[in-house]
């Protein structure tokens, strides 16, 4: 029988996890969980509800940066002022999924643990350089995003480990970012390649430093160091630009499906890496 239970404190809800004796599953929003219990993709022997938690919702401004409680809402992240005008990528990452309904729910940590490829968020908090807090019996350990999902459906949280925050660090002046992502309708859908870009700039517009990663071209999101190095030091001419595109064409390594054949998405990540870099200049140089 599925065993529910709902703590308070991560403390506890990290012995919830380390005692159960079958499979057990963090509940943050439930916007993946609930459609996998009812199609029984997903069969767990208890859900920890980690929602009444105090320090799992919630924005909070912390050394120049943010720190987001691992279930706050897309809608919560929307709503947010000083988050928007800083990280303006992530947070239309993050409400781009779903519908409004499901922007009241759904949440950072559940996009990135459930896994998909295809998720909205993590390509832009992978190029946000965020980390997120995992606590665990030992305590707590901070990881950059990208170490967490490490194929589809899967991550490399221990079982009685979840995460309870994510940092996003302070920008530098002329700093900003973006996300875009290509769905063959105008919403409720599956990227059929997303790209976050962030970068920074200097006085004169040259870029100084920048992260381009790609999502729904490879098992995981990837982060293409060698599309970073086609902006590094330059400005956005068709230089950059064209070498951008070729380095995150060469980093797919997408699957074949009825949304999107491998060449088609291969076509799509350059077009994508493009404009989303055009995009994170013009908003840093602003
Ligand atoms: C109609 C609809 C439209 C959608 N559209 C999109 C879309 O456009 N883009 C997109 O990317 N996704 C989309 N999704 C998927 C889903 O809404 C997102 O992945 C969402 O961010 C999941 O967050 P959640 O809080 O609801 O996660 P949950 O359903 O609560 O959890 C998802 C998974 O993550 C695990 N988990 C949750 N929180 C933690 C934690 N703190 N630590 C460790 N593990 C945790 C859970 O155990 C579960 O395995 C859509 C879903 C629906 C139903």
């Amino acid at each position: 029988m599925l065993a529910y239970t709902a703590p308070t404190t991560v403390e506890d809800a990290v012995r919830a996890l380390a005692g159960a004796s079958g499979m057990a599953k963090i509940l943050s929003g439930g916007t993946d969980l609930l459609v996998q219990l009812r199609s029984g993709r997903a069969r767990p022997d208890l859900i920890v509800d980690i929602k009444r938690i105090p320090e799992m919702s919630g924005i909070a401004a912390r050394d120049g940066g943010f720190v987001i409680g691992a279930a706050t809402s897309g809608a919560e992240l929307g709503e947010h002022d000083g988050l928007r005008n800083v990280w303006p990528g992530v947070v239309e990452a993050a409400n781009l999924i779903g519908s409004t309904q499901v922007q009241g729910r759904a949440s950072l940590a559940g996009n990135l643990c459930n896994a998909s490829p295809a998720a909205d968020s993590v390509p832009a908090l992978i190029a946000a350089r965020a980390t997120c807090v995992v606590a665990g019996p030992k305590g707590r350990r901070e990881v950059p995003v990208e170490s967490i999902a490490t194929g589809p459906g899967r991550t490399s949280l221990a079982r009685d480990e979840f995460i309870v925050a994510f940092h996003l660090p302070k920008r530098p002046p002329r700093a900003s970012d973006a996300y875009l992502r290509f769905i063959p309708r105008t919403e409720m859908d599956i990227a059929v390649v997303g790209a976050g870009v962030s970068v920074t700039l200097d006085a004169s517009g040259t870029c100084t430093d920048a992260r381009v990663v790609l999502g729904a071209v490879a098992p995981t999101a990837v982060l293409v160091a060698e599309a970073a190095a086609a902006l590094v030091g330059r400005k956005l001419d068709d230089t950059a630009l064209d070498e951008l595109d070729a380095a995150a064409r060469r980093a797919c390594k997408p699957i074949d499906d009825k949304r999107g054949t491998i060449d088609y998405r291969t076509k799509v990540a350059g077009v994508l890496a493009r404009r989303t870099a055009a995009i994170a200049f013009e908003r840093a140089g602003k």
